[in-house]
């Protein structure tokens, strides 16, 4: 079977593009330019790399972008005070602080201080609850992004059985929620699932998002499903440091229709997919230009 290598860099790019002309023609209706505000804390190197990413993307899509980098030692006080002072701007649409926090703070405070309306991760109990009753507006980036990514693949996902490897709030959950919207039938497996290779392998769709290096080899796959390798896991080999995804990509490719890679795959889409968040929240604000 020849594999089709989902590029999700490429698709990326063109869903950025599309939104920066929609950002344009919303400015030149009079509406403010959306603004996406991230919060850093502490150095970790991934997550200001991450960050560093997201606001070059949200430049590109014509956003207006603010970075608060805290220093790691910042007390739950400071941190607090910054996301509610961001909370009652009225130039910023989207907030977004980059977890993991720093072990000394609250990072379920923090989820829930962000105002839902501006909560472009779509982490807030209200967001998730919305998902859950099928009212979403912000919706995980990470699970939109894979979505975007079937909507194009597959097209009608209804009836398709769509199997998720994972059940985090971030990732599995939410995406078993868009997928039952979608109407397919949907099964979860995580750590404590038995026989999980053979139910992966009824699998039409399969997400994974575990975080174990190639967990999922050809035993796990039905031929001719399409596979979303949701994994970033930095592994040393031969004293080079190396992404690798939860899927044994060599071992899976020539027996799916379709599959992501990492990197390149599910990463750039979640990015897009915090610019089209911000996009949905600064339309549902709708605020104008102030008139001078
Ligand atoms: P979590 O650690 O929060 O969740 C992992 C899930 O995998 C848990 O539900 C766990 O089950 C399940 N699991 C662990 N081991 C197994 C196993 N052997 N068999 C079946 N299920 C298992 O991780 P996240 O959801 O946050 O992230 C998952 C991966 O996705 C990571 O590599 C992360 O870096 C990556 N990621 C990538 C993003 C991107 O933009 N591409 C964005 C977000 C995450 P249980 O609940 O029982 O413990």
């Amino acid at each position: 079977m020849s594999v089709n290598v989902i590029d999700g860099r490429q698709l990326a790019e063109r869903l950025v593009e599309e939104m920066a002309e929609e950002v344009k023609a919303r400015t030149g209706r009079g509406y403010q330019q959306p603004g996406l505000a991230v919060v850093l804390v502490g150095e970790d190197p991934a997550s200001a790399i991450y960050v560093r990413n997201k606001i070059r993307t949200a430049e590109k899509a014509g956003l207006h972008s603010v970075v608060t980098h805290l220093n790691a030692s910042c007390s739950q006080q400071a941190l607090d005070k910054v996301v509610t002072e961001l909370n009652e701007r009225d130039d910023i649409d989207g907030i977004l602080v980059q977890l993991p926090l720093p072990a000394h703070l609250s990072e379920e405070r923090i989820i829930n201080l962000v105002t839902p309306e501006k909560d472009v991760d779509g982490f807030h109990p209200m967001n998730v609850g919305q998902l859950a009753t099928g009212q979403a507006h912000l919706v995980p980036c990470t699970p939109l992004g894979c979505l975007e990514i079937l909507k194009r693949e597959v097209g009608d996902l209804s009836g398709k059985h769509a199997v998720v490897v994972g059940r985090s709030n971030i990732v599995g959950k939410p995406m078993a929620s868009l997928l039952l919207q979608a109407n397919c039938t949907v099964t979860v497996v995580h750590s404590k699932t038995m026989d999980a290779a053979n139910l992966c392998k009824q699998a039409d769709i399969l997400v994974v998002a575990v975080g174990v290096p190639e967990l999922v080899d050809s035993a796990w796959v039905k031929p001719g499903a399409v596979v979303l390798d949701v994994g970033i896991n930095a592994i040393e080999k031969d004293g080079k440091r190396k992404l690798m995804g939860d899927v044994d990509f060599a071992d899976v490719a020539d027996i799916c229709k379709a599959i992501t890679p990492v990197p390149g795959g599910i990463g750039p889409m979640t990015i897009a997919c915090l610019i089209k968040n911000t996009l949905v929240a600064a339309k549902q604000r709708g605020v104008k230009q102030p008139v001078v």
